[in-house]
């Protein structure tokens, strides 16, 4: 999951990246125009500021991307801005919704404009020369988003209009862009007196050095502790994987030696493959050990300084600890709310280990020469043996059913089927791409040709583009000036097939470019006036995306779409039967390693923090909550960099599985309506409350729109092959 890293859908490529790089979300940035910051943008030549111009509303000049631009383009994107928002600062009229809100809605176009490309050079085409530049504007870019987050003229005038619409309400959509907006300045300590507001960038400034340090930590453990094998001790091993460890010992000098190298890939494949227990014990302890071998780089000390840190911060603004601060416009809301979704599953994912557990000693009795007790470098190389004797899936087999231009029509499909869109092929060249692997799509409405969008597919792996699959706008629905319609993309990493031949991908991949596509539709579907209604809530951004993976194993999709590429069969229906079973195998392993990672999050930051000793803690809480013994947290608290190399998901790992009740609860009201999961009127609400709102409705009211109800885990329960609660909890 963590691969799948998406854009968090707000106005510019800033949001998404700050959203990226941090879980606090940039206040949107805005002005009233003076008449010097007018005529200085009439002279802009700089073509990665310019205005967008051709078909469509205009499209980003990806053909005229020049390196040398770059660097110019944000340095003056972003004084443009900082004048815009001066304006509004200092405007003397009564600060009103239009002269201050609005008018920061409106601000930052040409800054937007500059970090579109900047995403693209970032993700689709980085070179050594685009990451020093990057090195270089890091900085300036952090510096440029606390002058607006701390300017204190502005923050007042938006606490004006802030007060003023408690009393007097506005139309919904300002009152909401209004809340939003003085919540994440509150929320960055914009209230603060200024003494504590001193304390606060000190605090800041303290932590942001101690999460560089974290990070580096376990970079140094990940590339410093490497398992070094001989010829001999590659038993079990597949050939993909002895291959990479041949070239990876060379590359750190060892001819003729084989590397495991300390990530979880190459630990994960090792544990599930060798044959040789003593060498597993070895390289599980290597990797769980990172940030915690008691050396220069252990990480025991910055966490706790990091808890205090924190915990100190959210209190100048009054917060009991920094888990309600976090949570407080989340879905879940409050830390209780979370904890007890995720209490509610915990007993049945360890109850599954033991029976996992059980059928994995079983197997160890009968093919291992000494007698074992399963242990946690055990797990993934006996699960492996029973999923092959319990479910016999053969990966290969399926993967001639998945071909990536009948996903594609499979996608199609299913938008045209819940969203009433239909995709056609922009002819070649009317459109500029940024390389000629990427097409364009027209999304327009079936019924009445109305133009919605574009859609980018840019499919396949090359060199300086960062791995995994990922979705981003690179310009959202918004209406407050003129109606703006979307520019979506997807991106994934397949690898390019010789000319003609066809691009077969596996049933994961498969899900993912299905679950990237669904939050292309989110974008898509937009129907919101203002950008910052655009923007993303951590526990809810997965959810739309995560549902639309359930349309790839509907009859229809698979009657149409899951073909042959050369016989032209649909996937046989025992195929079929076989994956839909194998989706339950190891769900005690899987959220059982997982869970524990969230609960350990939530439980470290509720947590006094004065003389917190994170290895006690962890090992002291973990025993409390019976985590069997046989399994280790998914990210041990002294490698957590989700949690402590900066913001992004403290306290909010948790939100995987929260988004997670959501996709199997809604997935239920399509599976219980006459239609199923093409239910006209399921759909139509799945689009109107949980889709096209975006941010503009509270997430939970929005559920409970869509569904009559608030979410149950019954059905998440149900879809992990784990018992329902009697007294379900809701959330
Ligand atoms: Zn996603």
């Amino acid at each position: 999951m963590a691969n799948k890293i998406i854009a968090t859908g707000t106005k510019s490529g800033l949001m998404a990246l700050l959203a990226l790089a941090s879980c606090t979300t940039t206040p949107t940035q805005q002005s009233q125009q003076t008449p010097t910051a007018v005529e200085q943008k009439k002279s802009e030549t700089n073509p990665l500021l310019a205005k967008w111009t051709g078909p469509y509303g205009g499209v980003p000049a990806f053909d005229k991307m020049n390196l040398a631009d770059l660097k110019p383009a944000m340095e003056r994107g972003m004084e443009l801005q900082l004048a815009e928002i001066e304006a509004i600062a200092n405007n003397t009229a009564p600060a009103t919704f239009e002269n201050t809100i609005e008018a920061m809605e409106k601000a930052g176009e040409e800054l937007n404009r500059a970090f579109v490309y900047y995403g693209i050079w970032g993700s689709n085409l980085s070179t050594p020369e685009f990451r020093t530049i990057q090195a270089e504007l890091a900085p300036k870019i952090s510096e440029f988003s606390s002058k607006i987050s701390q300017n204190e003229k502005l923050f007042q005038r938006i606490k004006t209009v802030y007060e003023n619409a408690q009393k007097n309400p506005l139309p919904a959509d300002q009152q909401r862009v209004v809340q939003l907006v003085y919540e994440n300045f509150a929320m960055e300590g914009a209230d603060l007196s200024p003494e504590a507001k001193k304390r606060y960038a000190e605090i800041n400034k303290e932590l942001s050095s101690l999460y560089t340090a974290f990070s580096n930590n376990v970079l140094a453990d990940e590339e410093n502790y490497v398992t070094y094998l001989t010829k001999d001790q590659l038993s079990g091993l597949p050939e993909s994987f002895v291959k990479a460890a041949a070239k990876a010992a060379t590359d750190r000098g060892k001819e003729g030696m084989y590397a495991v190298t300390n990530t979880r890939s190459s630990m994960d494949q090792f544990l599930t493959y060798s044959n040789e227990r003593a060498l597993r014990e070895k390289v599980w302890n290597t990797y769980y050990s990172r940030g915690d071998n008691g050396n220069a780089t252990d990480n025991n000390e910055n966490i706790a300084k990091i808890l205090k840190l924190r915990s100190e911060r959210v209190k100048l603004m009054g917060y009991k600890n920094y888990a309600e601060w976090r949570l407080q416009n989340r879905m879940a809301k409050t830390p209780e709310n979370a904890m007890a979704l995720m209490n509610a599953v915990w007993p049945a994912a360890i109850a599954r280990v033991k029976e996992e557990v059980a059928d994995m000693q079983k197997v160890a009795n009968s093919t291992s020469k000494t007698k074992i007790t399963i242990a946690p470098w055990d797990y993934r190389y006996y699960a492996e043996k029973v999923r092959k004797q319990k479910y016999d899936l053969n990966s290969d087999e399926v993967k001639q059913y998945l071909e990536l231009g009948n996903l594609t029509q499979a996608m199609f499909y299913t938008a045209g089927e819940l969203f009433n869109f239909k995709f056609t092929p922009v002819a070649e060249g009317t459109v500029p791409v940024f390389h000629e692997d990427v097409k364009v799509w027209e999304v327009t409405d079936k019924t009445t040709g109305q133009h919605i969008g574009l859609w980018y597919l840019d499919a396949f792996a090359r060199q300086g583009k960062r791995s995994g699959a990922w979705a981003s706008p690179y310009r959202s629905f918004t209406t407050f000036k003129g109606k703006e319609t979307v520019l979506a993309s997807n991106n994934s990493n397949f690898v390019k097939p010789a000319p003609g031949e066809p691009v077969l991908v596996s049933w994961d991949d498969a899900n993912t470019f299905f679950h990237e596509f669904g939050h292309a539709l989110h974008f898509l579907s937009a129907n919101v006036k203002y950008p910052t209604l655009n923007s993303g809530v951590r526990d809810y951004t997965e959810f739309q995306s995560q549902l639309l993976e359930r349309w790839l194993s509907t009859d229809k999709v698979i009657n149409q779409f899951l073909k042959h590429h050369k016989t032209g069969e649909v996937m046989p229906a025992a195929l079929v039967a076989k994956l839909k079973k194998a989706a339950t195998f190891n769900q005690g392993f899987e959220t059982t390693e997982y869970l524990a990672s969230a609960l350990i999050d939530m439980k470290l930051h509720l947590a006094d923090p004065n003389g917190l000793d994170p290895d006690k803690f962890e090992r002291e809480t973990l025993a409390a909550m019976n985590m069997p013994k046989e399994i280790v947290m998914r990210h041990r608290t002294p490698h957590f960099t989700h949690v402590f190399s900066g913001e992004g998901y403290a306290t909010a790992y948790y939100g995987y599985m929260w988004a997670d009740v959501l996709t199997s609860d809604a997935a239920e009201a399509f599976e219980e309506a006459p239609g199923g999961f093409y239910d006209k009127e399921v759909a139509a609400r799945l689009v109107k409350y949980l889709f096209a709102p975006r941010n503009a409705m509270n997430p939970a009211e929005a559920y409970r729109k869509f569904r009559g109800r608030d979410a149950k885990i019954d059905a998440l329960m149900r879809d992990r092959g784990f018992p329902v609660p009697v007294n379900s909890s809701k959330k």
